[in-house]
């Protein structure tokens, strides 16, 4: 994991926040590619080597980031959704809420309760 050390000390801030550093990865490549300076580091407050990692930005990057973003999204056909519980906007392709680990709620489509998620999957084989 490569840290641009030159951000850090900055004004950064959280941009996501997830439990697989891969999907962040690819965000932060995302963001490069529009010239944003991305670290991606370990959410870890408490010392115990939690499984979420952080993606920081500069604060005054978040507008570009969030428009870069919506650009890459309309390659898919998936709409961004609003999380139920924390009322963040999530992009469609994401079938966790990416600031709070809510599952997508599909909300008609009786898939959605039996739906086994890989991310979900995911984060509970890697704790
Ligand atoms: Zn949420």
């Amino acid at each position: 994991m490569t840290v641009p050390s030159q951000i850090i000390g900055e004004s950064t801030t959280t941009f996501r926040r997830d439990t697989n550093e891969l999907r962040l990865e690819f965000i932060r490549a995302v963001l490069m590619h529009c010239h944003i300076q991305a670290a991606i580091v370990r959410h870890d407050p408490f010392g115990m080597l939690s499984g979420i990692f952080d993606l920081l930005i500069l604060a005054a990057d978040h507008a570009r980031a969030r428009a870069a973003l919506a650009e890459m999204t309309v390659t898919t056909d998936e709409a961004e959704w609003t999380c139920p519980f924390c009322l963040e906007i999530v992009p469609g392709h994401f079938e966790l809420c990416w600031n709070c680990d809510t599952v997508r709620n599909r909300g008609s489509d009786n898939e959605a309760a039996s739906e086994c998620t890989p991310a979900a999957q995911q984060s509970v084989a890697s704790i």
